[in-house]
């Protein structure tokens, strides 16, 4: 990865950090879950209204570091309009970006692909994954 890539990526943290996109309590949510990071101190509320097998509105709100707040405004972004399925396979993938080995990106949302480097800070990998699991957790308490 060049610098440049790196600056890029880093660009899109601050940015949805300073911005965070779908930053709001959804009232007609169909689930919620909570994810918290107590080590950092990161505390979110993750909601989704499902229409059908579809995500038709995700959105968050709760306090955290940078990278924790990023991550979940692009978490709500690229799950919005993604079937429950697809979701599912976006969260494995992003859990492998920053657990795994592999290191292929291809087809991940672009902003997504911007947390990649946090691969690289164990301790911070919890931070960027915690609103995912509250994602995931939540389309799962909404098929029961
Ligand atoms: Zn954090």
């Amino acid at each position: 990865m060049t610098s440049d890539l790196d600056e890029l990526y880093q660009s899109v943290i601050l940015d949805h950090n300073k911005s965070p996109r779908n930053f709001a309590a959804l009232a007609d949510a169909t689930s919620h879950a909570e994810g918290r990071n107590p080590l950092c101190g990161d505390a979110y509320t993750v909601w989704l209204r499902m229409e059908g097998d579809r995500i038709a509105d995700a959105a968050f709100q709760g306090v955290g570091c940078a990278i924790s707040k990023a991550s979940a405004s692009l978490m709500t972004t690229a799950v919005k309009g993604k079937t429950a399925a697809e979701a599912e396979a976006l969260f494995e993938r992003f859990h492998e970006m920053l657990t795994g080995g592999a290191t292929d990106l291809t087809g991940m949302p672009g902003g997504v692909k911007a947390l990649s480097g946090v691969k690289a800070f164990p301790m911070r990998v919890k931070c960027a994954t915690l609103s995912w699991h509250a994602m995931r957790e939540a389309l799962r308490s909404e098929s029961k």
